[in-house]
This record gives C-alpha cells, sequence and structure tokens, in this order.
C-alpha cells in the first residue's frame, strides 16, 4: 500500500502528464474587486517606475544634505509641497521646501528631515541633527522600473497580488476558469440535508463538506445529490460526473458488498492510478483517469473525506486552476501528552494547536474515529503520526498539518 506522501506524488505526477497533453487551460477576464482567490494566467509588468517620483516617506522638509555639513544650520523656506503636487521653483543652496508625506522631492533637493527634527519659525528653518543625503527618500524606480515583471502565470491573486494589480492599473485581469468539480456522494442510508431521517438513516453531510472544500480551494462544486447503492443509479450519476473537470465520490470505495464504485469505474474503463493508501482515516481512497476525467474515489467516513480530500484533491484542483501544488504544509508542534497507535499506518489525528509560553503545542483531542464530525468542530489541525514512530512520548516535536482555513 502507498505512503500517502507517494499517493500524492501520484496525482501530481498523473495530472501533470495529462494536462501536457491537453491544449492550454481556459481562461477568462475578471474585475479586479472579484479576482481575489483566482489564479493570473498572464505576466503582469510596471506600467511606470515606481515609485514614479523620488518621494518623500515623511512629513518635513526637503534639504541638500551639503547644507547641513555644519551644524546647526539655518535655511531658508522657498515654499510648499504636499502629495500629488508638481513643484515649479528651483531650489538653491540654504533653501528648503517644506514637504508631506508621498510628494515628490524638489529638484535640487535630496533629503527629508522629518518635521519633529526641524525648527521652524517664520520663513526659516533649524537644524540641530545631521542628515544622511537620501534620508526619508525612495528614489524613482527603485521599488520596480517601467516593464519590470511583477507577477507570472499561475501566481495565486492574494491581497498584495490584488494591491499590485492595482497600482499598475489592471482593472481587469486575466485569469484561469475555475476547475468545476462534479460531487457525487453514494450510499443507501444517506439523505438530504432538508430531509428528516429515519432512525438509521444520516444526511449528506460530506456533499456539503467536499463542496465547501472545493470552493475554499478555489474551483467550482457540482453538487450531484446522493446516488443509492445501485450499479445503475451509481453508473449514470457517475456519467454526468465525468463532464467536469474532475469527479470526487464519497463512499462505495470499501471492501462492502455495497460497494460498487470501484466495479462501475472499472467497468467505464477508468485506469486506477491507486485503490488504497496507508493512512488512517481514509486507507479505501481511489484515484483514477476515467475517459481522461480525473476521479477520486473517497470513503464515506466524514473525516476520512475530509482527510482525503486534502491530501490528494487539493493538488489536483491546483493544477487545473493553473497554480503549481503546493507542498502539503506540515509545522512541528511538541506534544502535549503521549500518543500511541497500533496499525502501521499514517495516522491523521484532530488535535489541537496552541501556542503557550509562545511555544507550539498540539494535544489530541477525544474523537470516536472516521465519522466523528463533532470532534472536528474543536479541531485546527491534524496530529501526524507516521508508521516508524506510533508511540510519541510528551515533549516530543511531532508533525502537524493545520486545517486550512483555520488559521
Ligand atoms: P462507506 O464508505 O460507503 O462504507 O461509508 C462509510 C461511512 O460513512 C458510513 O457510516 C456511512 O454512513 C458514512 N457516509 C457515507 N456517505 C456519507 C455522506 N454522504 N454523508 C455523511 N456520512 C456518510
Ligand atoms: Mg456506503
Amino acid at each position: 500500500m502507498l505512503p500517502y506522501q507517494q499517493a500524492r506524488e501520484k496525482v501530481i505526477e498523473v495530472v501533470t502528464a495529462r494536462l501536457a497533453l491537453r491544449p492550454a487551460l481556459a481562461t477568462e477576464e475578471a474585475e479586479l474587486s472579484a479576482a481575489l482567490g483566482r489564479v493570473l494566467a498572464v505576466e503582469v509588468r510596471a506600467d511606470r517606475d515606481y515609485p514614479p517620483f523620488n518621494r518623500s516617506t515623511r512629513d518635513g522638509f526637503a534639504v541638500r544634505a551639503a547644507d547641513l555639513a555644519k551644524l546647526p544650520a539655518t535655511l531658508e523656506v522657498v515654499g510648499e509641497i504636499k502629495a500629488g503636487d508638481a513643484f515649479t521653483g528651483q531650489v538653491r543652496p540654504g533653501q528648503c521646501v517644506q514637504i508631506m508625506t508621498g510628494a515628490a522631492v524638489p529638484p535640487g533637493t535630496d533629503s527629508v528631515v522629518m518635521i519633529e527634527h526641524a525648527k521652524p519659525s517664520g520663513t526659516r528653518v533649524g537644524f540641530e541633527r545631521p542628515v544622511e543625503r537620501g534620508q526619508n527618500v525612495v528614489p524613482r524606480g527603485s521599488e520596480a522600473k517601467t516593464g519590470q515583471l511583477l507577477l507570472s502565470p499561475g501566481a495565486l491573486l492574494g491581497y498584495p497580488e490584488v494591491s499590485a494589480l492595482a497600482q499598475v492599473g489592471q482593472g481587469v485581469v486575466r485569469v484561469y476558469r475555475k476547475p468545476r468539480v462534479a460531487i457525487l456522494s453514494t450510499g443507501d442510508e444517506v439523505v438530504d440535508v432538508g430531509a428528516q431521517p429515519g432512525p438509521f438513516q444520516i444526511r449528506n453531510s460530506n456533499s456539503l463538506t467536499l463542496a465547501a472544500q472545493t470552493t475554499l480551494a478555489g474551483a467550482e462544486p457540482v453538487v450531484l445529490g446522493n446516488a443509492p447503492d445501485r450499479v445503475d443509479e451509481i453508473r449514470a450519476r457517475i456519467e454526468r460526473g465525468l463532464a467536469e473537470d474532475i469527479l470526487v465520490l464519497s463512499g462505495g470505495v470499501s471492501a462492502g458488498k455495497y460497494d460498487y464504485v470501484g466495479t462501475v469505474l472499472r467497468e467505464l474503463g477508468a485506469e486506477f492510478v491507486f485503490d488504497a493508501v496507508a493512512i488512517r482515516p481514509g486507507r479505501p481512497a481511489v484515484f483514477g483517469v476515467c475517459r481522461d476525467n480525473f476521479v477520486f474515489g473517497l470513503p464515506g467516513n466524514p473525516v476520512s473525506t475530509m482527510v482525503t480530500f486534502e491530501l490528494f484533491v487539493l493538488p489536483a484542483i491546483e493544477m487545473l486552476r493553473g497554480a503549481l501544488p503546493r507542498p502539503l504544509t506540515v509545522f512541528k508542534a511538541k506534544l502535549a501528552e503521549p500518543v500511541r497507535q497500533k496499525t502501521a499506518l499514517t495516522h491523521f489525528l484532530p488535535a489541537e494547536i496552541t501556542w503557550p509560553g509562545g511555544e507550539p503545542t498540539v494535544r489530541e483531542l477525544p474523537w470516536q474515529g472516521s465519522g466523528d464530525i463533532v470532534a472536528l468542530l474543536r479541531a485546527n489541525c491534524f496530529l501526524v503520526v507516521s508508521p516508524e514512530h506510533l508511540e510519541i512520548s510528551a515533549g516530543d516535536w511531532v508533525d502537524v498539518l493545520p486545517r486550512r482555513g483555520a488559521f
């Protein structure tokens, strides 16, 4: 059985290879105001120098540093400039200009003395401290030169990227189309969220969980409801799901008598890349390619579904949305209480990380196994127990996988 790291690499390998055979990913235009979280499809370059002029970073006086070589010094104030204005006069030795933050440092001056370090009196101003040439001035073009590459295709648009795009005047940006992820749950016992379940039925939480994870991943969920455990029903819905970029199924992938997902996918000609991973929860996770579409069969237990989505579906979505798959972010934290597992698998245990005294400290939360959604409500991370170290003592440093969106 594959370790999860290898299974994840297989997903990346297979998706990369398939994408290389296809035409380039589709793109569309997005208003910058709605582009947060999208992936850029083009290069973005500076439209002019940044800053576009020698910019003062302080309110104060624009001076020549040379005039303050001998202290104390007194200079004549020959004008004033605020942000947005142009200074038309000439500044000669022995003169200075009152300047505001964000204004262009006038020709003839090279430095700005902050107002707090100046002693204005009438049309003159006294200085007692030395100034370094260029102090409190950001030179034109020092942040970026005209034409300089700022962002490349594949860049994820977070708020600094939105800021840079706004700065260079790109109110509309070309981004990759969001991949569409079909979500299909299976199980005779599963009823709609709005329905009143019978005594032994359960509501379809997985479809909405997977839709939420999909949205959080920057893709478009297409929820196809629930298929009962019948081959014909499952086949029809899978066929529908194969119209989307990715199909994610929940349930029906274990070795139970009514677990038909694998059988149906096989019938439809799916090539399986893996059909089990050495993890708990989530061991029976399936990944394959069916009619050139990517299909994930995730186990139905809600925590298994969540964990396997994060480990395996997420990198596929990232590649299909035009980004590079980000490495799994696993941090180290100090274990608060000992942990012991018996089965030689990688365990992902719902856990809580806190920072008492500034040190990351993690503790496993009590839970009833992979069906326990309630335990997840308190979890802000998963404690990762590797098959090589199933017993970990308090105080040891352990791997922690943060829950996406929890921090
Ligand atoms: P399965 O993988 O089909 O054997 O299902 C494993 C467990 O997950 C069973 O206890 C199911 O009732 C539960 N389960 C399956 N599908 C869902 C779903 N859509 N929402 C919530 N729980 C589910
Ligand atoms: Mg089932």
